[in-house]
């Protein structure tokens, strides 16, 4: 199985899903450790995306992947408040310039790739480091899982469960950690005891990748 337009079209409307199923949870765990707006926020975003995917103006087929991804990342970036938009938006728009058009669909290895440059530009714009309480602490353990899958032998839909087991751990491995980044670190030891709502929105992220995979 290939990363086409047509999974990565499944793939982003099966986030959108997902937060529309969550959004509350997700909230709730902002308004413990943050100012309560992680679900709303990415709910308004991915409304956003889904209206442009099914609009006039939807990304053209011929811009394969790639063209799709960056386009949510950049929907994202305009529609959606606090950090959550300019990070999963740069996330987006990064796995889609590892996607460039006139290529062949890539393959576990190549999005595996396209998924790392993702966690770099989260990185890079964010100055988290693994620990910090982040949605790094998600992103992290889920890509080391799916490149041990890929280097196991393992192809896109094994290696999307593994991912998704990753960050789904990372995420609750999250709650004893004192966020050193983004608003939950103002609560200093406060904020142990909690998850941080950005890694569990990444461990959707990943999950609905291992679900639209599955088949
Ligand atoms: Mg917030």
């Amino acid at each position: 199985m290939d990363v086409d337009t047509r999974l990565a079209e499944d793939w982003v409307r099966a986030i959108a899903a997902a937060v529309e199923r969550e959004h509350e949870r997700l909230t709730e765990l902002d308004s413990a450790i943050g100012d309560g707006d992680h679900g709303s926020n990415l709910r308004r975003g991915f409304t956003a995306v889904l209206a442009v995917l099914d609009g006039p103006d939807a990304p053209a087929p011929d811009g394969g992947p790639g063209a799709l991804l960056t386009r949510t990342g950049t929907t994202l970036i305009s529609k959606v408040g606090g950090a959550s938009g300019p990070l999963y938006g740069k996330a987006f728009r990064a796995i889609g310039a590892a996607l460039p058009p006139g290529q062949p669909p890539a393959d576990a290895a190549g999005f595996g790739e396209a998924l790392a440059a993702g966690l770099r530009a989260v990185r890079d714009l964010g100055r988290a480091e693994p620990g910090d309480k982040t949605l790094v602490d998600a992103w992290t353990p889920a890509l080391e899982a799916y490149r041990a899958a890929v280097a196991a032998g393992a192809g896109l839909p094994e290696a999307a469960a593994a991912a998704a087991g990753g960050a789904e751990r990372g995420a609750r491995d999250t709650e004893p950690l004192q966020a050193r980044k983004g608003r939950a670190s103002y609560l200093g030891p406060r904020s142990v005891g909690h998850r941080d709502p950005g890694a569990a929105s990444t461990a959707l992220l990943f999950r609905a990748l291992a679900d639209i995979t599955a088949g």
